[in-house]
């Protein structure tokens, strides 16, 4: 089965097509690409911008062709979508119909970037094949198993019963692929695996997992709680934000502030973790405070999440940051040692896109790096949806 893999932004629509019957040990993508400045730079004053497609059809107009030049004669047979926000409703990928993207419409307001985009993008499908199957796979879905001591914040309830103030939790796809892959690396069933998984990116969430199932995750009602990220701070007092008001910021400036200047890009001047550990290498005093906050709060999460899931049987390091920074993984590791952790160095500073382990044999918690492949979860999810319904045994828009 060849599945359309869609992560529709606002202004954005990244695309992958994989084969889906390709075997384990081969990548199965036969295409892929970004199509950017959809809706920018049309009639807009002649300031010299490129032209970018007018909507989200017209960028599909753009893919289609594309496949057409790649896939001949082949056709696809499904689209499947990131969606970022399910809400409470969404604990599994569904067949997309009306209702269903109303559904996620109606999650707008908890996710004012993403879910409209993404209904943008599953709308220009429906218009230009109408009869394909398309399928949503949420990133909040995988965390609807964490139990209401980890979400519930200790606010009045008003504020959960009437905006669903509680912990979501983010990058769920990532982190149910990377604890299957981890399970299946120890050769522990996957409802028995418990561990902490480190998606360790741009956006970065540390989540626990007990049983194979996401018991708590760092990132909460939005993607800015918890770990220190590239342009995020992760927490801080709420009270510095009710600081900054009574100083005259406005709500969009607070998030400006805390979405898109903190984290290393203020600690260290730069979001790209290579630079900020060069830098640290050759001296920079500021490049190394950075370094030493994110590893710090990131191992007080490691040890919380320990406890959380009774005693893990592994620390998974996973994306950007966690799949390539040695160093970064080093610091972090250094700061386990209380749980008796011990990295092997050699292993550690191999490069390879392998799952592997990383810690020494006498480790008390061993220690992973466990690629991720969002698209290809997300594109294997789609063809179980599309299969089983097909089978019947599935109604179209059960969740
Ligand atoms: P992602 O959002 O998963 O694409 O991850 C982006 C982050 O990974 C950025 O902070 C990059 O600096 C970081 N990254 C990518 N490659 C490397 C590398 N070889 N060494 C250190 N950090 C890296």
């Amino acid at each position: 089965m060849l599945v359309l893999v869609i992560n529709s932004g606002s202004s954005s629509l990244k695309y992958q097509v994989r084969d889906v019957s390709a075997h384990e040990h081969e990548a199965g993508v036969l295409a892929e690409g970004l199509i950017e400045r959809i809706g920018v730079g049309n009639g807009g004053g002649g300031d010299g911008e490129p032209i970018g497609p007018r909507d989200h059809a017209e960028a599909l107009e753009l893919v289609d062709a594309r496949l057409h030049e790649v896939l001949g004669d082949r056709t696809v047979d499904a689209v499947g979508h990131r969606v970022v926000h399910g809400g409470e409703r969404f604990a599994e990928p569904v067949l997309v119909d009306h209702e269903i993207t109303r559904a996620i419409e109606r999650l707008n307001p908890l996710a004012p970037l993403h879910n409209p985009a993404n209904v943008l993008g599953i709308r220009a499908i429906a218009e230009k094949w109408p009869t394909m199957p398309q399928v949503a796979v949420f990133d909040t879905a995988f965390h609807r198993s964490i139990p209401e001591h980890a979400w519930r914040y200790a606010v009045p309830d008003w504020l959960y019963s009437r905006h669903g103030i509680r912990r979501y939790g983010f990058h769920g796809t990532s982190h149910q692929y990377v604890a299957h892959r981890a399970a299946q690396l120890l050769g522990i069933p996957e409802e028995e695996f418990d561990g902490v998984i480190l998606h360790l990116g741009n956006g970065a969430s540390a989540t626990a997992i007990q049983g194979g199932k996401s018991v708590d995750t760092s990132m909460g009602f939005t993607p800015l709680e918890g770990l220190v990220m590239g342009t995020r701070s992760g927490d801080i007092d709420p009270s510095i934000l009710v600081f900054l008001g009574r100083q005259g910021m406005n709500p969009d400036e607070i998030d400006a502030l805390l979405n898109r200047e903190s984290g290393l890009k203020a600690l260290a001047g730069s979001n790209d973790m290579r630079s900020v550990v060069e830098a640290a290498e050759s001296g920079d005093e500021a490049a190394r405070t950075a370094l030493a906050v994110a590893s710090y709060r990131l191992a007080k999460y490691v040890g919380a999440y320990h406890v959380a899931v009774g005693g893990a049987h592994a620390v998974v390091f996973t994306a950007g940051i966690g799949e390539n920074s040695g160093a970064f993984r080093a610091l972090v590791a250094e700061r386990l040692g209380a749980l008796g952790v011990e990295l092997d160095d050699a292993l550690n500073a191999e490069r390879s896109k392998e799952p592997r382990v990383i810690s020494a044999p006498g480790s008390a918690i061993p220690l992973l790096v466990v690629p991720t492949d969002e698209e290809r979860a997300i594109a294997e999810a789609t063809a179980t949806v599309v299969e089983r319904a097909s089978a019947g045994s599935q109604p179209v828009g059960s969740a």
